[in-house]
C-alpha cells in the first residue's frame, strides 16, 4: 500500500476503533509512538551521562560492582530505567502478546544508545528465550527487539550463533545470588562469532546473569568484542 494510502486507512481506522495505548489506556493522539501514546513515551525515565561505562548503570563512569569485578563483556548500555510506564509496556509485551510494542521500544533503545556506541559492530544477537516459553509466548521478546535494533543499526541480525543447551529456571523465580547458577553455561554460541563485534539484545538488566551467561557462551566462541543492550535496567 503506498504511504499516503496506509496514513489515511490507519486515520480512517483509528475514527472507528480508536487505538488505546496498552500502558493507560488513552487514545493515542499527539507524539504517539505507536502502540505507545505521546504521554507514556515520553515519561519513560531514559539514563543519561553519567552512567557505568562498562554495565550502564546511571552514576560514575565506575559503579561499585564493576570496580570490584570487571564485567565478561566489553560495555554495557540501557535505554531506561525499569519503571512506571516503560515497566508496564515491557510486561504488556511480554505476558500481553502486545508484539508492536517491539517497535517503539526497540528505537528506544536505539534513540538512547546507538550514538554512544563504539564502531564496528558486525551483527546483533538476540538473548535466545528458554524453548518451553517461547512456546507459550508463541515469540522471543529479546529478537523482536534485536531485530528492530538490527535494522535501525543498519547490521545484520544474527539470531542462531547463541542458542540454548540445557533448560533453565525463569529467573525471575531465584534470588540474585540462584540466578548466576541458574544459566552458568546454559548458552553456546557459534564459530561465525570468531573476530567479530557482537552487540547482544534484551529487554530488561536485572542481575546481568543471563546477559553475562550468554557473553561467556560468545568469548568461547572467539568473539573479539560484546556489547550488551537492554530496553530497561533495574536500578
Ligand atoms: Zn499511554
Ligand atoms: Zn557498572
Amino acid at each position: 500500500m503506498p504511504g499516503g494510502v496506509a496514513a489515511l486507512a490507519t486515520a480512517v481506522l483509528d475514527l472507528v476503533f480508536p487505538a488505546l495505548c496498552p500502558v493507560c489506556e488513552t487514545r493515542l493522539g499527539a507524539g504517539r509512538r505507536d502502540p505507545l501514546c505521546g504521554g507514556c513515551w515520553d515519561a519513560i525515565a531514559r539514563i543519561a551521562p553519567p552512567y557505568c561505562d562498562a554495565c550502564g548503570m546511571p552514576g560514575p563512569p565506575c559503579c561499585a560492582r564493576c570496580a570490584a569485578e570487571p564485567r565478561v563483556w566489553d560495555y554495557a548500555r540501557s535505554a531506561a530505567r525499569y519503571e512506571g510506564p516503560l515497566r508496564e509496556a515491557l510486561h504488556a509485551f511480554k505476558f500481553g502478546a502486545r508484539r508492536a510494542l517491539a517497535r517503539p521500544l526497540g528505537d528506544l533503545l536505539v534513540e538512547q544508545c546507538a550514538a554512544a556506541l563504539p564502531q564496528g559492530v558486525a551483527c546483533v544477537v538476540p538473548v535466545p528465550l528458554a524453548w518451553e516459553r517461547e512456546r507459550e509466548r508463541g515469540f522471543n521478546q529479546a529478537r523482536l527487539l534485536a531485530e528492530r535494533v538490527a535494522t535501525r543499526l543498519g547490521v545484520p541480525l544474527r539470531p542462531r550463533w547463541v542458542a540454548r543447551v540445557r533448560t533453565t529456571q525463569p529467573q525471575s523465580d531465584l534470588s540474585a545470588e540462584a540466578r548466576w547458577a541458574n544459566v552458568l553455561g546454559a548458552f553456546r554460541a557459534s564459530a561465525a562469532a570468531a573476530g567479530r563485534h557482537v552487540l547482544v539484545v534484551d529487554d530488561v538488566f536485572t542481575t546481568g546473569a543471563t546477559l553475562a551467561a550468554c557473553t561467556r557462551a560468545l568469548r568461547d566462541a572467539g568473539a573479539a568484542r560484546i556489547g550488551v543492550l537492554t530496553v530497561a535496567r533495574v536500578v
